[in-house]
This record gives C-alpha cells, structure tokens and sequence, in this order.
C-alpha cells in the first residue's frame, strides 16, 4: 500500500481521519506512489481555526523576523533543489532539468520575499494641513488560501504563501491532489526554516474541500491558479462570500513570427516554448502567427519538431514527459483527432507516440498543425498538451487583429529584427505579458504575473508590489501632535484645520 499523504495542522503532519483517497501515479508508468486523503471538515476547519489563533502572535512578529525566516527558507530550497526537483519528475514526469526550472523558479520568489520590509514601506506626507501629517502602513489581513494546479507543484505554492506569509497573514494551501508530494516537501523545509507553527497549514482534496475553504468566513483572500471554468467558478463563490480572490486561469499563447526575425533563434525558441513541458505549461505557445514570407520557414520548424522525443525524467535525451494522467492523454489524443477532421493539415504527429520500456506511461510526441483557422476548436481550446498550431496572416496588422480578438491573455511573443514591429506589438496587443524576441514572457518575482482577459480573474495579480497589495490592507493615518493644548471651536466641514 502506497504511504498516505499528511496533512499541515497547528505545526504537526498528521494523517487524515478521511476514507476518501486518491492515487497519486508516476505518469511514465501508473505505479501508484502514495495516496493523498481528501481531508473531513472538521480537520480543514481545524486548520483554518488553528490559522486564525496563530495570526494574532504572528503579526505581531517584527518584519525583520519574518524576512530572516524567507532568508533562511530560500538558502534551505538551494541546498535541497536536486532532491525536491527529483520528487517533482517523479510525481509530474518533468525531465530533472525543467523540474530543476519548475523549483528555481518558485526559489526567485521566496527571494523577493525575503525583502519584505521594503515591500512593505509605506507614504508619509508631512503637513497635508497646518501641523498634521498623513501616512499610511501596510498590515496584514488575517488568514488567506491558495489553491494550486498540477503543472507546477513546486513554483505555483511558492508563488503564494511565502509572500502572504511575509506579509504577516497565515496561509492555508490546498494544492493538486495531483502531485503533493512536491508541496509537501516545501513545506517539510519552511518548517525546518524556522516558520513558527500554524503560520502556514495544508489541506487536501478537491471541489469538496475548496468549496470549504470558500465558504469560511475566516478565510479573507484567496489565490487560485488552474482552469478557465474552475477559476470562473472560484472568482464567483469566493467574491459573493466577500473575499478578495484572484483566480490564475488558462490561456492560448500566440507567437508571431515576422519575415525578418532570426530564423534559427524562431525555430529553436518555438519548439522549446510549444512542446517542453509536454506543452503543460500556462505560458506554452500553442499558435505560431507566420507573417507573409515567414511562412517559408513551416517546413524546417516541423522538422526540428519530429526530432524531439518525450523520455522519462532522467533520460538526459529526452525533450520532454509523459501528459500527467491517462485522462489528460486520452483528451490531447481526441483534440488531435479533432484537428484532423476539421481539417488542419498535420505536419507532425504524435499521436501514435510509444517510449521503450514504459508501454504505460502517458505519452504524445509533438504535434503541429499547419492551416489552423480561427474556427477549428484546436484553436478556440487550449489543448495543454505538446500541440502547436500553424497560422498564416499576410500583415503585422492582421496578426495583432488574431490576436486580439481571441478571449486569452496571458502571454504572446514577437519575433523580429524591427524596433518598430516590436514597439506597434507591445503596445496594441491586448495581451498581460509579451516577449520580444524571447518565447516565454513570465515576469520575475519583482514585476508581477500579469495575464489578461479570461486568463485572470480579480485585479491584483500574482508576486511583485500587486501581490504585497492582494494579501494587505492599507491603514492611513492623518495626526496632529500640537505643541501647546490649543483647543478650538468644533470645525464643521471636512476640510483639514
Ligand atoms: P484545475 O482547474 O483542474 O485544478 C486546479 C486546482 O483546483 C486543483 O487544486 C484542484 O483540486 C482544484 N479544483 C479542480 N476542480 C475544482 C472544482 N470544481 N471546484 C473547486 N476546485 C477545483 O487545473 P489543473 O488541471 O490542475 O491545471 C492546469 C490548468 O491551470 C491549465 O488550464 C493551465 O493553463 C492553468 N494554469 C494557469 C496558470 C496561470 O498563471 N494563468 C498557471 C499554471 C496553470
């Protein structure tokens, strides 16, 4: 029997009183390697108590005490990065060097976290009226949550309670029930950072268990990260309950790729951002936009594509892994099927994908399509999967235009050698993040993660000063210290006296 996940309650793990489990699988071969409880309410009710107690001690820990605990943490996560980047290919299929990524890039913010008194600095102005002064601090908000995605165990968590933590709240995470065994470790080693207990609390499960964390009134903010229809859900209920929710959903990246861009760099820079991950990524390209000429260069892209071929975690060889469950596979299979009959004109196909000595594990090699349009539903869906559709548009204009008019915005691309295309993009594209010649726009932690459109939900957004701002309240302060007791006569209107 596969160990059971534990549960983060009050600075214990413990094991849930739950019956209700579900398999965590090695995706390059179904070995079921542990069983994560989908936890009672009374236990997420007893983290979300114990979250609550833990904050009135905690907030009162001075700032630099807190920034010591990130110092400590991040110093901690680069020692252990090879070990937890191993659980994370083991439970996610990642080749060890983009689970390697997956931990770096979570470790960036943690870094960014340990500079919280600056952070965290407010505005005084002196004098706003004869003899008072106006400033404001910035406090925190009590106990918040986060809801985490399977495609990045490791970034995704660490995207979110280091910072609320730092900012003096206590976080609840739930993360996937699909790989918890990389959280779990990150929290093995905020502990062993020095994190007082119940700072910081997991809960497992799924829909039952969220839905617990978004009906309790003690719960005050919310991060999730995931799909379109779970973030839509999790915006709703968690905002008609009166919490401050910012919900990360799905996204369609498109790359535009423009006559006089650097026709190696687009070809190497496309395959890696279409397919690595096995194309499970929120930033993935999943549209290449050729503009006239470029379209020359279809053939030798598709080519580079075929090269590439998926392998377990440590095959030094491999491009990239297995889709992390069957369902997913059996999904990105009949999204292929789709494109095929709708028409698209399939220049590599991966459907047929097998990797020797693992029969079982989810596997599709790369794929690219070529005469996508915007009606097919390989466009209008986002596949996740190691997909690439094919577009051609005769204009910069037109390709803005595409771009546009689709309902995503996390993040687009442009290659070219023009300052001017880059500028015109970058400026009309209705998009959160753009790159200019660089395939995956994901911000570093002292910007924020700013997707658009339906690919977020709220206004605050993910790390960076937003983040500081999502998890805090702003107190202003408006005072007057009089040298001698002037009393005068009440004042009647709002003006400052
Ligand atoms: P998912 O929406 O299935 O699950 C995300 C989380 O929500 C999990 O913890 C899951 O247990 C929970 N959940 C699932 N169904 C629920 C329900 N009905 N009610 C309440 N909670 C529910 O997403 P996933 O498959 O784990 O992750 C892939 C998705 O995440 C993709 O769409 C991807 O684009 C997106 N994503 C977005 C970003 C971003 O920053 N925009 C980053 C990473 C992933």
């Amino acid at each position: 029997m596969a160990k059971q996940v534990q549960l983060y309650i009050g600075g214990e793990f413990v094991d849930s009183a739950s019956t209700d489990m579900i398999p965590v699988t090695n995706p390059a071969t179904q070995e079921v390697i542990a069983q994560v409880p989908c936890a009672t309410k009374d236990e997420v009710h007893a983290a979300i108590a114990n979250a609550k107690a833990v904050f009135e001690e905690w907030k009162e820990t001075p700032v630099s005490e807190r920034a010591r605990v990130m110092m400590r943490y991040q110093a901690l996560l680069k020692e252990h990065h090879d070990e937890i980047a191993e659980i994370l290919a083991g439970e996610t299929g990642k080749t060890f060097d983009d689970a390697k990524g997956d931990v770096w890039r979570g470790i960036e913010v943690v870094e960014h976290a340990a500079n919280i008194p600056s952070l965290l600095m407010g505005e005084t102005v002196e004098n706003v009226a004869r003899g008072i002064d106006t400033y404001s601090y910035t406090q925190p908000l009590g106990v918040c949550a986060g809801i985490t995605p399977f495609n990045f165990p490791a970034m995704i968590p660490l995207w979110m309670f280091p910072l609320s933590i730092a900012c003096g709240n206590t976080f609840i995470l739930k993360p996937s029930e699909q790989d918890p065994l990389t959280p779990t470790r990150l929290v093995e080693l905020f502990e062993q950072a020095g994190a007082p207990k119940g700072v910081l609390q997991v809960i497992h499960g799924g829909k039952e268990q969220v839905d617990m964390l978004l009906d309790h009134p003690d719960i005050r903010a919310l991060s999730f990260v995931g799909s379109v229809p779970v973030g839509q859900y999790i915006y709703r209920r968690g905002t008609e309950n009166m919490k401050r929710v910012q919900a990360f959903a799905g996204a369609k990246n498109h790359c535009v790729i423009m006559p006089d861009a650097n026709k190696q760099q687009v070809i190497n820079n496309l395959v890696g951002a279409s397919v690595g991950a096995a194309g499970q990524r929120c930033m993935a390209i999943s549209c290449a936009v050729f503009v006239g000429k470029a379209k020359e260069w279809i053939p030798e892209l598709a080519e580079a594509l075929a090269k590439v071929r998926p392998g377990v975690w440590n095959d030094k060889d491999a491009g990239f892994g297995p889709l992390i469950s069957p369902q997913a596979k059996e999904r990105v299979l009949q999204m292929i099927q789709q494109g095929k009959d709708e028409g698209a004109e399939v220049l590599v196909d991966g459907s047929e994908c097998t990797v020797e000595g693992y029969p079982d594990g989810n596997w599709v090699g790369p794929t690219f399509f070529n005469q996508v349009t915007t009606d097919m539903e390989i466009y209008k869906q986002e596949i996740f999967g190691p997909v690439l559709c094919g577009m051609q548009v005769d204009s910069l204009e037109e390709a803005i235009a595409l771009v546009n008019a689709n309902p995503y915005g996390n993040g687009t691309s442009i290659f070219t050698a023009s300052g001017a295309a880059g500028r015109k993009y970058q400026h009309e594209i209705e998009v959160g993040q753009v790159g200019i010649n660089v395939p995956i726009p994901v911000p570093l932690p002292f910007f924020s993660f700013t997707g658009w459109k339906n690919s977020f939900f709220g206004d605050l957004h993910a790390y960076g000063k937003q983040a500081v701002r999502f998890y805090s309240e702003t107190k202003t302060i408006t005072a007057r210290w009089p040298e001698t007791d002037l009393v005068s006569g009440p004042n009647m209107t709002i003006e400052l006296k």
